[in-house]
Protein backbone atom coordinates (compact mmCIF):
# COMPACT_ATOMS: atom_id res chain seq x y z
CA UNK A 1 0.00 0.00 0.00
CA UNK A 2 1.49 3.66 -0.99
CA UNK A 3 1.24 5.98 1.40
CA UNK A 4 -1.95 8.49 1.39
CA UNK A 5 -2.38 11.81 2.52
CA UNK A 6 -6.42 10.92 2.68
CA UNK A 7 -5.86 8.06 4.36
CA UNK A 8 -6.29 7.82 8.52
CA UNK A 9 -5.49 5.31 10.87
CA UNK A 10 -7.69 5.51 14.03
CA UNK A 11 -5.99 3.76 17.38
CA UNK A 12 -9.19 2.68 19.37
CA UNK A 13 -11.85 3.81 16.52
CA UNK A 14 -14.35 1.79 18.62
CA UNK A 15 -14.99 4.28 21.49
CA UNK A 16 -16.92 7.26 21.69
CA UNK A 17 -14.15 10.17 19.93
CA UNK A 18 -12.84 7.00 17.81
CA UNK A 19 -16.89 6.90 16.00
CA UNK A 20 -17.01 10.22 15.65
CA UNK A 21 -13.22 10.95 14.21
CA UNK A 22 -14.55 8.05 11.83
CA UNK A 23 -17.84 9.78 10.40
CA UNK A 24 -16.26 12.80 10.26
CA UNK A 25 -13.18 11.57 7.88
CA UNK A 26 -15.56 9.49 6.43
CA UNK A 27 -17.58 12.44 5.13
CA UNK A 28 -14.38 13.81 4.28
CA UNK A 29 -13.52 11.55 1.24
CA UNK A 30 -11.07 9.67 3.88
CA UNK A 31 -10.40 5.98 3.17
CA UNK A 32 -10.78 5.43 7.22
CA UNK A 33 -8.75 2.39 9.52
CA UNK A 34 -8.69 1.52 12.47
CA UNK A 35 -8.17 -0.65 15.55
CA UNK A 36 -9.32 -2.49 18.13
CA UNK A 37 -8.10 -4.89 20.83
CA UNK A 38 -11.35 -7.30 20.05
CA UNK A 39 -13.32 -8.07 16.87
CA UNK A 40 -16.46 -7.02 18.95
CA UNK A 41 -16.02 -3.53 18.24
CA UNK A 42 -18.15 -2.05 16.84
CA UNK A 43 -21.16 -1.13 18.81
CA UNK A 44 -20.55 3.15 18.80
CA UNK A 45 -19.79 2.73 15.33
CA UNK A 46 -22.88 0.92 14.43
CA UNK A 47 -24.91 3.69 16.33
CA UNK A 48 -23.93 6.49 14.32
CA UNK A 49 -23.66 4.32 11.08
CA UNK A 50 -20.44 3.68 9.75
CA UNK A 51 -19.43 0.44 10.79
CA UNK A 52 -19.85 -0.71 7.25
CA UNK A 53 -17.59 1.96 6.22
CA UNK A 54 -14.35 1.40 7.01
CA UNK A 55 -11.29 -1.15 7.40
CA UNK A 56 -10.77 -2.93 11.10
CA UNK A 57 -7.40 -3.99 12.23
CA UNK A 58 -6.97 -5.84 15.02
CA UNK A 59 -4.42 -4.98 17.27
CA UNK A 60 -2.75 -4.64 20.72
CA UNK A 61 -1.16 -0.93 21.07
CA UNK A 62 1.50 -2.32 23.62
CA UNK A 63 2.84 -5.23 21.06
CA UNK A 64 5.43 -2.38 19.10
CA UNK A 65 6.22 -4.95 16.48
CA UNK A 66 2.57 -5.43 15.84
CA UNK A 67 2.26 -1.43 15.76
CA UNK A 68 5.08 -1.05 13.70
CA UNK A 69 3.64 -3.62 11.15
CA UNK A 70 0.07 -2.61 10.94
CA UNK A 71 1.47 1.43 10.11
CA UNK A 72 3.86 -0.10 7.64
CA UNK A 73 1.24 -2.09 5.79
CA UNK A 74 -1.53 0.56 5.99
CA UNK A 75 0.68 3.67 5.36
CA UNK A 76 -1.73 6.35 6.00
CA UNK A 77 -1.29 9.85 6.06
CA UNK A 78 -2.83 10.83 9.54
CA UNK A 79 -2.58 8.33 12.57
CA UNK A 80 -5.01 9.30 15.88
CA UNK A 81 -4.08 7.87 18.68
CA UNK A 82 -7.31 7.34 20.50
CA UNK A 83 -6.96 3.95 22.19
CA UNK A 84 -6.87 3.62 26.21
CA UNK A 85 -7.64 2.91 29.07
CA UNK A 86 -10.12 6.36 29.59
CA UNK A 87 -11.23 6.33 32.90
CA UNK A 88 -9.43 8.11 36.10
CA UNK A 89 -11.15 5.77 38.94
CA UNK A 90 -10.44 2.85 36.71
CA UNK A 91 -6.78 3.63 36.74
CA UNK A 92 -6.58 3.54 40.52
CA UNK A 93 -7.38 -0.31 39.92
CA UNK A 94 -5.46 -0.81 37.13
CA UNK A 95 -1.81 1.48 37.24
CA UNK A 96 -0.24 -0.78 34.50
CA UNK A 97 -2.60 -0.70 32.18
CA UNK A 98 -3.41 2.70 32.14
CA UNK A 99 0.45 3.81 31.72
CA UNK A 100 0.83 0.72 28.77
CA UNK A 101 -2.22 1.68 27.13
CA UNK A 102 -2.02 5.41 27.59
CA UNK A 103 1.76 6.09 27.48
CA UNK A 104 3.46 3.34 25.85
CA UNK A 105 1.17 2.68 23.33
CA UNK A 106 1.86 6.50 22.21
CA UNK A 107 5.47 5.61 22.59
CA UNK A 108 5.21 2.21 19.69
CA UNK A 109 3.45 4.46 17.43
CA UNK A 110 6.27 6.92 17.67
CA UNK A 111 8.94 4.52 17.09
CA UNK A 112 7.13 2.99 14.21
CA UNK A 113 7.09 6.39 12.69
CA UNK A 114 10.88 6.98 13.05
CA UNK A 115 12.06 3.35 12.26
CA UNK A 116 10.17 3.09 9.05
CA UNK A 117 10.41 6.85 8.50
CA UNK A 118 7.17 7.22 7.72
CA UNK A 119 6.15 11.06 7.08
CA UNK A 120 2.32 10.45 8.49
CA UNK A 121 0.82 13.17 10.39
CA UNK A 122 0.22 11.75 13.94
CA UNK A 123 -2.42 12.79 17.00
CA UNK A 124 -1.91 11.97 20.12
CA UNK A 125 -4.59 12.60 22.69
CA UNK A 126 -3.63 13.99 26.21
CA UNK A 127 -5.79 15.22 28.92
CA UNK A 128 -6.35 17.86 31.07
CA UNK A 129 -5.64 15.20 33.77
CA UNK A 130 -2.00 16.10 33.27
CA UNK A 131 -2.06 19.54 35.15
CA UNK A 132 -3.98 17.97 38.00
CA UNK A 133 -5.74 20.59 40.20
CA UNK A 134 -5.72 24.04 38.77
CA UNK A 135 -6.70 27.83 39.88
CA UNK A 136 -7.18 29.07 37.05
CA UNK A 137 -7.88 28.11 33.44
CA UNK A 138 -4.79 25.82 32.44
CA UNK A 139 -3.16 26.68 29.41
CA UNK A 140 -0.51 24.56 26.92
CA UNK A 141 2.21 26.33 29.18
CA UNK A 142 0.74 25.48 32.55
CA UNK A 143 3.08 23.31 34.91
CA UNK A 144 2.35 19.32 34.95
CA UNK A 145 1.31 18.05 38.18
CA UNK A 146 -1.31 14.74 37.90
CA UNK A 147 -2.45 13.21 40.25
CA UNK A 148 -3.58 9.54 39.00
CA UNK A 149 -2.10 6.96 37.43
CA UNK A 150 -4.03 7.76 34.27
CA UNK A 151 -2.77 11.56 34.35
CA UNK A 152 0.52 10.61 35.00
CA UNK A 153 0.57 8.47 31.74
CA UNK A 154 -1.23 11.35 29.43
CA UNK A 155 1.42 13.44 30.77
CA UNK A 156 3.85 11.22 29.90
CA UNK A 157 2.46 10.72 26.63
CA UNK A 158 2.85 14.48 26.04
CA UNK A 159 6.28 14.83 26.52
CA UNK A 160 7.12 11.38 24.54
CA UNK A 161 5.56 13.23 21.49
CA UNK A 162 7.06 16.71 22.26
CA UNK A 163 10.87 15.17 22.49
CA UNK A 164 9.93 12.83 19.31
CA UNK A 165 8.78 16.23 17.24
CA UNK A 166 11.75 18.10 18.37
CA UNK A 167 14.51 15.62 18.52
CA UNK A 168 13.50 13.49 15.37
CA UNK A 169 11.03 16.23 13.60
CA UNK A 170 8.17 13.81 13.56
CA UNK A 171 4.54 16.01 12.93
CA UNK A 172 3.43 15.01 16.13
CA UNK A 173 1.28 16.66 18.13
CA UNK A 174 -1.27 16.60 21.03
CA UNK A 175 -4.42 17.49 22.06
CA UNK A 176 -4.81 18.20 25.76
CA UNK A 177 -8.30 17.39 26.12
CA UNK A 178 -10.33 18.48 28.46
CA UNK A 179 -13.96 16.35 29.86
CA UNK A 180 -15.96 16.01 26.61
CA UNK A 181 -19.66 14.32 26.42
CA UNK A 182 -21.96 12.43 23.82
CA UNK A 183 -24.44 9.98 24.03
CA UNK A 184 -21.53 7.51 23.06
CA UNK A 185 -19.39 8.04 26.02
CA UNK A 186 -19.51 4.68 28.33
CA UNK A 187 -21.73 4.63 31.40
CA UNK A 188 -19.31 3.98 34.10
CA UNK A 189 -18.65 8.68 33.88
CA UNK A 190 -20.42 10.73 36.58
CA UNK A 191 -21.93 12.51 33.58
CA UNK A 192 -23.47 9.49 32.04
CA UNK A 193 -24.87 8.04 35.50
CA UNK A 194 -26.18 11.94 36.24
CA UNK A 195 -28.08 12.30 32.88
CA UNK A 196 -29.09 7.93 33.40
CA UNK A 197 -30.16 8.39 37.03
CA UNK A 198 -32.03 11.76 36.60
CA UNK A 199 -34.08 10.35 33.78
CA UNK A 200 -35.15 7.55 36.06
CA UNK A 201 -36.37 10.22 38.89
CA UNK A 202 -38.24 11.88 36.67
CA UNK A 203 -39.28 8.99 35.34
CA UNK A 204 -40.29 7.97 39.04
CA UNK A 205 -38.18 4.41 38.60
CA UNK A 206 -35.68 5.98 40.97
CA UNK A 207 -35.53 8.01 44.05
CA UNK A 208 -32.00 9.55 44.43
CA UNK A 209 -28.93 10.23 42.64
CA UNK A 210 -25.48 9.04 44.73
CA UNK A 211 -22.68 11.19 43.80
CA UNK A 212 -19.55 11.09 46.08
CA UNK A 213 -19.31 15.01 46.07
CA UNK A 214 -20.87 17.88 44.11
CA UNK A 215 -18.15 20.38 44.62
CA UNK A 216 -15.79 19.60 41.76
CA UNK A 217 -15.31 22.22 38.68
CA UNK A 218 -15.22 20.22 35.43
CA UNK A 219 -14.40 22.07 31.41
CA UNK A 220 -17.60 20.02 29.90
CA UNK A 221 -17.40 20.14 26.14
CA UNK A 222 -19.05 17.77 22.88
CA UNK A 223 -16.96 15.43 21.52
CA UNK A 224 -18.16 15.89 17.77
CA UNK A 225 -16.31 19.22 18.44
CA UNK A 226 -13.57 17.81 19.87
CA UNK A 227 -12.75 15.16 17.06
CA UNK A 228 -12.85 18.61 14.54
CA UNK A 229 -10.65 19.97 16.28
CA UNK A 230 -7.81 16.97 16.27
CA UNK A 231 -8.42 17.16 12.40
CA UNK A 232 -7.95 20.61 12.27
CA UNK A 233 -4.51 20.41 14.31
CA UNK A 234 -3.11 17.97 11.57
CA UNK A 235 -3.97 20.28 8.56
CA UNK A 236 -1.72 22.62 9.53
CA UNK A 237 1.78 23.17 8.35
CA UNK A 238 3.56 22.75 11.67
CA UNK A 239 2.72 20.63 14.26
CA UNK A 240 2.19 22.51 17.76
CA UNK A 241 0.22 20.79 21.12
CA UNK A 242 -2.98 22.49 21.62
CA UNK A 243 -6.10 23.09 25.07
CA UNK A 244 -9.14 21.70 23.70
CA UNK A 245 -11.53 22.68 25.87
CA UNK A 246 -14.65 24.92 26.17
CA UNK A 247 -13.11 27.58 28.86
CA UNK A 248 -15.90 27.24 31.24
CA UNK A 249 -15.99 25.61 34.51
CA UNK A 250 -19.12 23.90 36.20
CA UNK A 251 -19.31 21.85 39.27
CA UNK A 252 -21.06 18.73 39.46
CA UNK A 253 -24.06 20.29 41.38
CA UNK A 254 -24.84 22.85 38.87
CA UNK A 255 -24.21 19.79 36.25
CA UNK A 256 -26.72 17.98 37.65
CA UNK A 257 -28.83 20.58 39.08
CA UNK A 258 -29.71 21.69 35.07
CA UNK A 259 -30.64 17.88 34.36
CA UNK A 260 -32.77 17.93 37.12
CA UNK A 261 -34.29 20.85 35.47
CA UNK A 262 -34.52 19.72 32.48
CA UNK A 263 -37.73 18.00 34.39
CA UNK A 264 -38.62 20.69 36.03
CA UNK A 265 -37.06 18.73 39.52
CA UNK A 266 -35.26 20.08 42.07
CA UNK A 267 -32.07 18.44 42.33
CA UNK A 268 -31.84 19.32 46.48
CA UNK A 269 -34.73 16.87 46.75
CA UNK A 270 -32.84 13.95 44.96
CA UNK A 271 -29.21 13.71 45.77
CA UNK A 272 -27.60 11.95 48.01
CA UNK A 273 -23.51 12.64 48.96
CA UNK A 274 -21.88 9.32 49.64
CA UNK A 275 -18.43 9.69 50.37
CA UNK A 276 -16.99 6.00 50.53
CA UNK A 277 -16.83 6.54 46.35
CA UNK A 278 -14.37 9.07 46.51
CA UNK A 279 -11.71 8.71 44.07
CA UNK A 280 -7.82 8.18 46.48
CA UNK A 281 -7.33 11.81 45.25
CA UNK A 282 -9.73 13.77 43.02
CA UNK A 283 -9.04 17.08 41.25
CA UNK A 284 -11.47 20.25 43.05
CA UNK A 285 -11.35 22.32 39.85
CA UNK A 286 -9.79 21.54 36.22
CA UNK A 287 -10.46 24.31 33.45
CA UNK A 288 -9.12 24.85 29.85
CA UNK A 289 -8.18 27.67 28.58
CA UNK A 290 -8.75 27.17 24.82
CA UNK A 291 -7.28 30.56 23.39
CA UNK A 292 -4.46 29.27 21.22
CA UNK A 293 -6.71 26.83 19.29
CA UNK A 294 -9.42 30.13 18.97
CA UNK A 295 -6.44 31.90 17.76
CA UNK A 296 -4.30 29.44 15.91
CA UNK A 297 -6.43 27.26 13.77
CA UNK A 298 -9.70 29.23 14.30
CA UNK A 299 -11.75 26.00 16.23
CA UNK A 300 -14.04 26.85 18.83
CA UNK A 301 -16.81 24.57 20.86
CA UNK A 302 -19.92 24.82 19.74
CA UNK A 303 -22.22 22.97 21.94
CA UNK A 304 -21.05 23.76 25.56
CA UNK A 305 -22.63 24.20 29.00
CA UNK A 306 -25.49 24.45 30.37
CA UNK A 307 -27.07 23.63 27.25
CA UNK A 308 -24.58 20.34 26.75
CA UNK A 309 -26.80 19.15 29.47
CA UNK A 310 -30.17 19.61 27.87
CA UNK A 311 -28.59 17.81 24.48
CA UNK A 312 -27.64 14.91 26.56
CA UNK A 313 -30.53 14.77 27.77
CA UNK A 314 -32.55 14.81 24.34
CA UNK A 315 -30.54 11.94 22.92
CA UNK A 316 -30.42 9.41 25.44
CA UNK A 317 -34.37 10.26 25.39
CA UNK A 318 -34.39 9.78 21.93
CA UNK A 319 -32.44 6.27 22.09
CA UNK A 320 -35.02 4.63 24.69
CA UNK A 321 -38.07 5.92 22.01
CA UNK A 322 -35.98 4.65 19.18
CA UNK A 323 -34.98 1.17 21.27
CA UNK A 324 -38.71 0.93 22.00
CA UNK A 325 -40.60 1.36 18.83
CA UNK A 326 -38.05 -1.01 17.59
CA UNK A 327 -38.78 -3.69 19.96
CA UNK A 328 -42.68 -2.53 19.32
CA UNK A 329 -41.80 -3.10 15.86
CA UNK A 330 -40.48 -7.09 16.31
CA UNK A 331 -43.03 -7.91 18.59
P1 LIG B 1 -13.29 5.58 25.17
O1 LIG B 1 -13.09 4.91 26.47
O2 LIG B 1 -14.67 5.76 24.65
O3 LIG B 1 -12.47 4.79 24.04
C1 LIG B 1 -11.16 4.39 24.22
C2 LIG B 1 -10.95 3.09 23.46
O4 LIG B 1 -9.64 2.60 23.78
C3 LIG B 1 -11.92 2.00 23.86
O5 LIG B 1 -13.02 1.98 23.01
C4 LIG B 1 -11.10 0.72 23.75
O6 LIG B 1 -11.30 0.15 22.48
C5 LIG B 1 -9.66 1.19 23.84
N1 LIG B 1 -9.08 0.76 25.10
C6 LIG B 1 -9.61 0.77 26.34
N2 LIG B 1 -8.77 0.24 27.23
C7 LIG B 1 -7.68 -0.10 26.54
C8 LIG B 1 -6.46 -0.73 26.89
N3 LIG B 1 -6.18 -1.08 28.13
N4 LIG B 1 -5.55 -0.95 25.91
C9 LIG B 1 -5.82 -0.60 24.65
N5 LIG B 1 -6.96 -0.03 24.24
C10 LIG B 1 -7.87 0.21 25.19
O7 LIG B 1 -12.51 6.97 25.26
P2 LIG B 1 -12.80 8.33 24.46
O8 LIG B 1 -13.13 8.00 23.06
O9 LIG B 1 -13.72 9.15 25.27
O10 LIG B 1 -11.38 9.03 24.52
C11 LIG B 1 -10.43 8.90 23.47
C12 LIG B 1 -9.06 9.24 24.02
O11 LIG B 1 -9.09 10.58 24.52
C13 LIG B 1 -8.66 8.35 25.21
O12 LIG B 1 -7.25 8.18 25.16
C14 LIG B 1 -8.99 9.21 26.42
O13 LIG B 1 -8.18 8.90 27.53
C15 LIG B 1 -8.68 10.60 25.86
N6 LIG B 1 -9.40 11.66 26.56
C16 LIG B 1 -10.76 11.62 26.62
C17 LIG B 1 -11.46 12.57 27.29
C18 LIG B 1 -12.96 12.54 27.38
O14 LIG B 1 -13.51 13.36 28.13
N7 LIG B 1 -13.64 11.70 26.63
C19 LIG B 1 -10.76 13.70 27.94
C20 LIG B 1 -9.33 13.69 27.75
C21 LIG B 1 -8.70 12.69 27.09
P3 LIG B 1 -11.35 -1.44 22.22
O15 LIG B 1 -12.03 -2.06 23.41
O16 LIG B 1 -12.16 -1.52 20.97
O17 LIG B 1 -9.94 -1.88 22.05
Amino acid sequence: MQSNTKRALIFGIGGQDGAYLARLLIARGYDVHGTSRSASYGHNLRRIGVAERLTFHRVDVTDASGVRQLIDAVRPGEIYYLAGQSSVAESFAQPVEAFMSNATGVLNVLEALRLIKHPARFFNASSSESFGDVSEPATEESALAPCSPYGVAKAASALLVKTYRRSFGLFACSGIMFNHESPLRPGNFVSQKIIRDVIEIARKRKHELILAETAMVRDWGWAPDFVECMWMMLQKDHPEDYIIATGIGVSLAAFAGRAFRYFDLDSKAFITIDQSRARPTDIAMSVGNPAKAMRQIGWKATTVMPQLVDTLIEAALKEADDKRSDALGRA
